[in-house]
C-alpha cells in the first residue's frame, strides 16, 4: 500500500486518494483487530467493566488539519480509566507545578504491572511515573481547589473537545467499591508522606477521573491536540502548555501501555496511553490523534484489539515513529 503523505495528507493532488487510502487502512485495521479479539478478555476486577462487549472494535482518527476518519464501533462508549492519567497529570502540572508534582512521583518506567504495589516499598519511597496506579493517585493529591474533580472534567472536556462528557456513575462506584488494591497503595503513601491530606479523598479524584465516559473520537480529538503541541488546530486555541503536552507524549512512549510499552514501542511506534476501560489513545506528531477501542485485554490491561489494530495501522499508513521499513 502506497504510505501518506507525511505533510498529513499531502498536497492538495494527494488528497483525495490519500483519504480513500486512509479509510481504508482503517476498515481493514479493524478486521484486523477483530481477529483476535477472543485472545483477550475483558476487566472483572471493576465489576461493572465486566459487562463490556469484547468483540467490540472502533477506531477515530482526527487528523491536525481537520479531517476525521472513522471505522467499525467507534461510537461506543467507554470509560477512560487509566487513559484519565494523561489529562489528571495535566491539570497537576498545570495547577502545582513540575517541582511539586516530581517530588511525588518519578519519571522512569516500572516493568511492573500497571497495579503493582511492590517497587514502592522496595525502591524509591515514591511511585515511580505517573502513568501507573499508585502514581496516578499520587499525583491526583497534588492538584489543588476545592473541588479537583470539576477542574479535571472542565480540562477532559476541553481538551477532547467534547462538552458533555460526564461521569458513569455505576463504573464510579462499582471500582470504588472493589479498588482495594488501589485503597492499599493511598495508605502506604499516606505513611510514606507522599499523599499529604485524606488518602480518600485521592481515591475517591482518581475513581471519579477513571470513570469518565469517553468515545473514539472523544481520544483522537485529545490526540490531536497533542499532536499540535496543545493548539486545537481548528479554533487555534491553546488547550494546554507546550512544556507539558512534551512530558505527558514522553510518558506515553516510555510508560503507556504499562509494562508492555517496550513491545509496543518496537511494533507501533505510536505513543500510545491504554486503559482497562479497552480504550487506546494515540498521538502521530504533528500529524493526527487516533481513539481506539476493543474492551478485550491481555493480561497486562492491555486492548488486544485496539494493539493489534494500530501496529497494522503503523505499518498501513507509516506511523511508526522512526520511519523507515517495518518487518
Ligand atoms: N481504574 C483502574 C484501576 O485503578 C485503571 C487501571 C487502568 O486502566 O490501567 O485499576
Amino acid at each position: 500500500m502506497r504510505q501518506v503523505s507525511s505533510s498529513v495528507l499531502g498536497s492538495s493532488d494527494e488528497r483525495g486518494s490519500d483519504r480513500r487510502i486512509i479509510q481504508k487502512a482503517l476498515e481493514k485495521a479493524v478486521d484486523e483487530g477483530k481477529r483476535v479479539t477472543k485472545t483477550g478478555r475483558v476487566a472483572t476486577y471493576i465489576p461493572e467493566l465486566s459487562k463490556a462487549d469484547p468483540e467490540h472494535v472502533g477506531v477515530c482518527i482526527k487528523t491536525v488539519t481537520g479531517e476525521t476518519y472513522s471505522a467499525g464501533d467507534w461510537h461506543e462508549p467507554f470509560t477512560m480509566q487509566s487513559i484519565s492519567k494523561t489529562i489528571s497529570l495535566t491539570l497537576a502540572l498545570q495547577t502545582a507545578g513540575y517541582d511539586k508534582v516530581f517530588s511525588k512521583v518519578g519519571l522512569e518506567p516500572t516493568g511492573d504491572s500497571f497495579n503493582s504495589i511492590v517497587k514502592l516499598e522496595t525502591r524509591t519511597a515514591h511511585p515511580l511515573n505517573p502513568m501507573i496506579n499508585a502514581g496516578a493517585i499520587a499525583t491526583a493529591s497534588c492538584i489543588p481547589g476545592e473541588d479537583p474533580f470539576e477542574l479535571y472534567l472542565d480540562l477532559a472536556r476541553k481538551v477532547c473537545l467534547n462538552k458533555s462528557l460526564s461521569i458513569n456513575l455505576e463504573v464510579y462506584l462499582s471500582e470504588k467499591r472493589a479498588g482495594m488494591r488501589n485503597r492499599s497503595m493511598a495508605y502506604w503513601m499516606k505513611s510514606e508522606n507522599i499523599i499529604e491530606g485524606d488518602p480518600e479523598d485521592a481515591l475517591d479524584l482518581y475513581f471519579r477521573m477513571c470513570s469518565v465516559n469517553v468515545t473514539a473520537e472523544d481520544l483522537a480529538n485529545w490526540g490531536m491536540v497533542l499532536a499540535n503541541d496543545g493548539v486545537d488546530p481548528i479554533s487555534g486555541e491553546r488547550l494546554a502548555e507546550s512544556w507539558i503536552v512534551r512530558i505527558v507524549k514522553t510518558f506515553m512512549v516510555t510508560c503507556g501501555m504499562y509494562d508492555g510499552s517496550g513491545e509496543f514501542a518496537i511494533k507501533a511506534g505510536i505513543p500510545s496511553k491504554s486503559g482497562v476501560g479497552g480504550g487506546i489513545l494515540s498521538v502521530v506528531e504533528g500529524r493526527m490523534g487516533i481513539g481506539v477501542f476493543n474492551p478485550s485485554l491481555d493480561f497486562k490491561g492491555n486492548s488486544v484489539g485496539g494493539m493489534h489494530l494500530l501496529e497494522h495501522l503503523s505499518k498501513s499508513l507509516g506511523l511508526h515513529y522512526f520511519a523507515g521499513k517495518q518487518q
